[in-house]
């Protein structure tokens, strides 16, 4: 395949790694070349019906070139995004610093299993930049109705006193409030149309649908920002647009210089897209070189593509594909809430989880306070108002049972031939208390597994050998704190299939292509730098040696951030 254009430097991907990267480079004055095999997704884009839902998924082999891309492993399932904008496009918007006290120094020769070769106070400057960009906002409790009534965001907060622990409302890359103005949902963002789909935004209304795609440009998500910043600097942005080969170019000496990059089209998915967002060519088979490439394709994405690729690269560290974490991720729900009335009677309480942005309240158990001295969040989740309707369904036998009267009354006054014409009171008790999808919430703990997972491929087959086995005392920690959160909340707690089915689940796998100093415990050093391959680097979240704790975007983007710096300076040599 003839190698047709050259840039400076090419980024692979377009998450918080990709799209910080770009940026940064496109700052700098590079010639910047962003590929990105998902399709752009504006919003109002968004899927939110069954008939939209279906063509959602990631599976380029069936046509579907969807925005969530999900995995099953052994013991681990691994939910993903494909688009432009990486994880942001579905993620929760929490943008927590790593605890300075987690950024430990095992020795791994010795059976240590993480050791970070940066510190808080390195990467301090850089988790300051990423901010200052995104401009989080915390959920702001305080301001009149509608937030106010937030009663998941209430309840969280004062179960976390009645368990004396310390509970945030973590900074959220939402706009609740445009700049000088009030919070109020639903109102324009002056300037928000200047992105890279010329879409209008507007500030949070509350809509509890963020992991679906925020339809209304209320969240910070990173084609809004990084990329369209990047963009307006002169980077190119190809999306549908999938790496498969990277090799060394060389020159006509024979000396190394850059690397060739070879991707698929998948042409398929270009009709709905304009061209400042695609390829020019319609080739489906493209070629193209960098001095630099920096692989940010995600934890999973560009340990597969160093794994796929070790043939050409043939220096790549033995570690590659290991120091895989689930980031300690523990899914589970809350039900049947309840709170003693004034005169000491019991009620329903209820939280109303789709009453906001997913997260709102961030509850921390730190290493001092962790029984197995490692550290874990508990936070609400919320669910876009449909799933209450879902969840509502599991009551509907009991509150028609309760309803039966009504019913009965009305059938028998039909053949009576009475006409009450007036339906609306049996309607309403046909509800019930619907305390089934109100007086529940969902949680999410995530923290310090141990990341023991190692990657590979079995032929072109993505494997991961992960297993919660060595965490247990980690899990057991989480699950009996989710058991008091959900004691103080006035529920039960529903646990994660992990309990069920020894299986978990997670949004943030991190690892894969740690960094390290030394070549023999990881793919990177601590810049970001592929060891023994001048040129290429990885910046996402698969440098990371071991689980972040906190939900994890954060840390990646000022990681990415600190390796920037490197990419520039190597760029002026
Ligand atoms: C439902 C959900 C909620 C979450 N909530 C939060 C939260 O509140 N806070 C937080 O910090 N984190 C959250 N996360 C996690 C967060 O989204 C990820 O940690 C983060 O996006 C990882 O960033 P990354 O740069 O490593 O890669 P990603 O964001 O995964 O981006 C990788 C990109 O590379 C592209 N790609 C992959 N392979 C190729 C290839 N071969 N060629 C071209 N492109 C490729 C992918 O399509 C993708 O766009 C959430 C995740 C999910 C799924
Ligand atoms: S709650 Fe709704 S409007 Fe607000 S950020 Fe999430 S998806 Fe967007």
């Amino acid at each position: 395949m003839a190698v047709g254009e050259h840039f400076d430097a090419i980024v692979v991907g377009t998450g918080f790694g990709g799209s910080l990267t770009a940026m940064r480079l496109a700052q700098a004055g590079r010639s910047v070349l962003v590929l990105e095999r998902g399709q752009p997704h504006p919003p109002g884009s968004f899927a939110r019906t069954p008939y939209e839902m279906r063509t959602n998924f990631w599976a380029p082999e069936r046509a579907s070139y969807g925005l969530f891309d999900l995995w099953a492993f052994d013991s681990l399932d691994v939910i993903l995004a494909s688009g432009l904008g990486g994880g942001s496009l579905i993620y929760a918007n929490v943008m927590i610093r790593k605890d300075e006290r987690t950024f430990v120094r095992e020795d791994l020769g010795d059976g240590g299993y993480e050791d970070w070769p940066v510190t808080r106070a390195e990467l301090e400057p850089h988790y300051d930049r990423f901010e200052a960009l995104q401009k989080p906002q915390r959920f702001p409790l305080d301001a009149p109705a509608p937030y106010a009534s937030a009663a998941k965001t209430h309840a969280m907060r004062e179960a976390a006193t009645a368990m004396d622990l310390p509970c945030e409302l973590p900074p959220l890359a939402v706009a609740f409030a445009a700049e000088g103005q009030a919070p109020a949902p639903g109102r324009a963002i002056p300037g928000g149309e200047q992105n890279v789909h010329g879409t209008p935004r507007s500030t949070c209304r509350l809509c509890g649908e963020c992991d679906l795609g925020c339809n209304y440009g209320a969240k910070s998500t990173l084609d809004l920002t990084c990329l369209s910043e990047a963009w307006r600097l002169g980077a190119e942005l190809r999306t549908c647009c999938e790496v498969r080969t990277i090799a060394p170019a060389e020159r006509r000496d024979g000396r190394a210089d850059g690397y060739v990059v070879g991707y698929r089209q998948h042409l398929a998915a270009r009709a709905a897209h304009p061209a400042h967002l695609l390829d020019h060519s319609e080739q489906e088979q493209r070629a193209v070189s960098a001095r630099q490439v920096v692989l940010a394709a995600g934890a999973l994405g560009s340990s597969r593509l160093l794994l796929a690729n070790r043939a050409s690269l043939p220096r790549l560290s033995p570690a590659l594909g290991t120091r895989m974490s689930a980031n300690g991720d523990y899914l589970a729900l809350v039900r049947n809430c309840r709170v003693n009335g004034e005169n000491g009677d019991s009620r329903w309480r209820y939280l109303q989880p789709s009453h906001g942005p997913v997260i709102t309240s961030s509850i921390h158990v730190d290493e001092q306070s962790s029984r197995c001295a490692r550290g874990y969040y508990l936070q609400d989740a919320g669910a876009p108002a449909f799933a209450e309707w879902l969840w509502h369904e599991l009551e509907v036998p009991a509150d028609l049972w309760r309803a039966r009267r009504g019913i009965v009354r009305a059938l028998l006054d039909r053949l009576r031939g009475r006409r009450d014409t007036h339906r609306a009171a049996l309607a309403g008790e046909m509800f019930g208390d619907a305390h089934d999808s109100a007086a529940m919430m969902p949680l999410l703990a995530m923290g310090r597994d141990l990341p023991n997972g190692r990657l590979r491929l079995a032929g072109e087959r993505l494997e991961l050998d992960w297993s919660e086995a060595p965490s247990r005392d980690y899990y057991d920690c989480v699950r009996e704190s989710l058991g008091e959160l959900a004691a103080a909340l006035g529920g039960e707690l529903v646990a994660d299939p992990l309990d069920r089915r020894r299986r978990a689940v997670t949004v943030h796998p991190v690892g894969g292509c740690a960094m390290a100093v030394d070549p023999r415990h990881g793919v990177v050093d601590p810049w970001g730098r592929v060891h023994g391959h001048p040129g290429l680097w990885v910046a996402d979240g698969s440098v990371m040696p071991g689980p972040v704790g906190p939900n994890p975007s954060f840390t990646i983007a000022a990681l990415a951030d600190r390796f920037a710096d490197a990419m520039i300076e190597d760029g002026e040599r």
